[in-house]
């Protein structure tokens, strides 16, 4: 996936607080991915008041029931990526990845595909025309300032650990739940997980009390401590939550993620992560100064294809303030 909104909002994100056990809402946003192709997903993250959930920094619902629909899929040609982790996980379709640092893998449904970019990685991601209409999630984890240097590598993770109990079942992405441990490349304390209910189910879910968390509703209903959630918005729960009580009539998926709030500044802009105006100028004259040495060519694709990077914002960084604990809910 790559952030193709035409003007993208230079954002620098401020160190969380702890607002404790909370209920808002945060509506999911249409986005244009790409605006000749006319492609659209629904964002639920980053929130002008919620940057970060954990280190979960970018959350992105592709082919959803409501989001509006073109012909096109949701092919995205080569871009570039800086400080973070992109972690795509479809529900239906498959998406052949490629990358810069050489893999060349189809992505399918249950899989969790992980690509750690460090400091530079360029991906394309293209739908398999003999496969339905993608559906499916992508996220971005920040990766903490001590490993944003890192080099690149790619992760396809084909087996992953399921917690399960009468009426739940959850496939665990990354982190760990109930003492079932992700495979997954984590370099922050970090959870994220792919939840079923069953119809009639009230199930109670353990915490860490040190993160917060927030959820998704992808399909179904569900009420989560105490507040019932439609699909689409990010609920956020906050922190110092011991237990997470989950109640549906008719059965529910969802995606959990949360994390210890993350307490560096960041500045996001188009595919980039960085602590400094600098670090975004300096990303993208790499990128559109073709270094190789940080953004190499991937096997297959001609320049031609690479996705130019849209202008810098004219006007200087401004802080963007995280204002959980407003009335949202
Ligand atoms: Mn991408």
């Amino acid at each position: 996936m790559s952030d193709l909104e035409l003007h993208p909002d230079e954002a620098l994100c401020e160190p969380s607080p702890c607002p404790g056990p909370v209920a808002e809402f945060y509506p999911a946003r249409e986005v244009p991915l790409g605006g000749v192709r006319g492609v659209f997903v629904e964002r639920v993250l980053p929130q002008r008041d919620l940057p970060t959930v954990g280190a979960w920094c970018f959350f992105d619902h592709f082919g959803s029931p409501t989001v509006t629909k073109t012909d096109a899929p949701p092919d995205i040609d080569p871009h570039p990526h800086i400080g973070l982790q992109t972690v795509t996980w479809p529900f239906v379709g498959r998406i052949r990845h490629r990358d810069s640092v050489g893999s060349d893998v189809e992505i399918h449904p249950g899989q969790l595909n992980l690509m750690t970019s460090g400091r530079g990685v360029a991906h394309s991601e293209y739908y398999a025309a003999d496969a339905p209409a993608g559906h499916g999630l992508q996220l971005w984890i920040a990766l903490p300032g001590n490993r944003a240097q890192i080099d690149a590598h790619f992760e396809q993770h084909r087996d992953l650990p399921v917690y399960q109990a009468p009426g739940i079942r959850a496939t665990v992405l990354i982190g760990s739940l109930v003492g079932h441990t992700s495979p997954a490349t984590a370099y922050t304390p970090i959870i994220g997980a792919d939840v079923v209910i069953e119809p009639g189910a009230e199930v109670t879910l353990p915490l860490e009390p040190g993160f917060e968390y927030a959820l998704m509703l992808i399909e179904g209903d569900v009420t989560a401590a105490g507040t019932e959630l439609p699909p689409g918005p990010l609920l956020y729960l906050g922190n110092e939550r011991t237990e997470l009580r989950l109640e549906t009539t008719a059965g529910a998926h969802f995606l959990l993620i949360g994390g210890e709030p993350f307490d560096e500044e960041l500045v996001m802009w188009w595919n980039f992560v960085g602590r400094s105006h600098e670090d975004i100028v300096t990303a993208r004259n790499d990128w559109e100064n073709h270094n190789l040495e940080r953004f190499p060519d991937i096997a297959g694709h001609s320049p031609e294809q690479r996705i130019p990077a849209p202008p810098l914002p004219g006007l200087h960084l401004k802080p963007r303030k995280r204002r959980v604990g407003s009335a949202r809910s």
